[in-house]
């Protein structure tokens, strides 16, 4: 089995501290790197957050917390992947931004380094094919929040060899996670059939078939699901809710993926949802309070 000791984890938002937090509680060395202080910083204090709620639920030790802290090293310095065995990459879900990314990368990492994206819905085929290495490129899709969920999709692109393979499910394994395979084809599995059900909830709003909190209410009580489509809009972040259903309008070709312009708009104002305290919901009181 592969041997990997240090993880880079590119991007710090939601989702890049989760995947820190979980790697360095497996006892791996993690370099965790953001172009913004703030994020990083956001990032850091993230996981000393979550770490402590679960030190609090007994769940480890907090000399383990502590232990776990030390081996993350914050940075804005790409170059600081240098020595990682794998690099994971979670920065914001734009195809642009991913390229470069694994472009600027490759000229850092030794051959060896294995690379993976946590992109929810864009091609590990064509991530992979702007780096020197395709063979060794695989999608991790981790769930949000990273430390609670307890699924990883792993994404196969055209090339990816079957040592790769191996070592994305010993990864996962080790970070006592579940992984299930999917092809790669637009948005795997499981965005494949939740994003539209969220996109379909936000027509509902923009149609007035309901409100927010009635169209909630509604899924939560009568299909049994543990939140209301808005609010896991809210908590997956509006823009990549967009991002994904317009890789799937686009790479499936089919009018039932198009994006609900209400679900633009909120975008456009900047209301993505909990990470910036404004979506569906405003986050700012004691409870959320629908915007609308
Ligand atoms: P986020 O907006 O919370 O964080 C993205 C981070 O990437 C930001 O901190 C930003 O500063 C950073 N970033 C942007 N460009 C960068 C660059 N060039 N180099 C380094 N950092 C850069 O987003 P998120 O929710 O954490 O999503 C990250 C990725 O994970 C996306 O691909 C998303 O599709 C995927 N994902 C998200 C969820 C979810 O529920 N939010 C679930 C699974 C996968």
């Amino acid at each position: 089995m592969t041997d990997l000791k240090t993880i880079g984890v590119i991007g710090a938002g939601q989702m890049g501290n989760g995947i820190a937090h979980v790697s360095a509680l497996a006892g791996y060395n993690v370099v965790l790197s953001d172009i913004s202080e703030d994020a990083l910083a956001n990032g850091m204090q993230a996981i000393e957050r979550n770490m402590a709620r679960q030190v609090s639920r007994g769940q480890f030790e907090p000399d383990a917390m502590t232990a776990a802290i030390a081996r993350i090293k914050p940075t804005t310095v790409l170059k600081d992947h240098e020595a990682a065995d794998l690099v994971i990459e979670a920065a914001t879900e734009r195809r642009e931004v991913k390229e470069q990314i694994f472009k600027s990368l490759c000229e850092i990492v030794p051959a060896s380094t294995f690379l993976a994206t946590n992109t929810s819905s864009i091609s590990i085929t064509r991530l992979a094919s702007v780096t020197d290495r395709p063979e060794r490129f695989i999608g991790l899709h981790f769930m949000n929040p990273v430390p609670l969920m307890k699924l990883v999709e792993v994404i196969r692109g055209l090339a990816t060899d079957q040592q790769t393979y191996d070592m994305a499910i010993g990864f996962a394994e080790r970070l006592e996670k579940t992984t299930t395979n999917a092809e790669d084809y637009p948005a795997f599995i499981v965005n494949r059939i939740l994003v539209p059900m969220i996109n379909e909830a936000v027509y509902a709003l923009y149609e007035g078939v309901g409100t927010v909190e009635s169209i909630d209410t509604a899924m939560r009580l009568g299909a049994n699901h543990p939140m209301g489509p808005l609010t896991l809009a809210d908590f997956i972040g509006l823009d990549t809710c967009l991002s994904i259903m317009q890789v799937l309008h686009d790479g499936l070709a089919d009018t039932k993926y198009r994006p609900c312009p209400l679900l633009v708009k909120y975008v456009e104002a900047g209301w993505v949802g909990k990470k910036v305290g404004k979506g569906f919901y405003d986050y700012s009181g004691d409870v959320p309070v629908p915007t609308r």
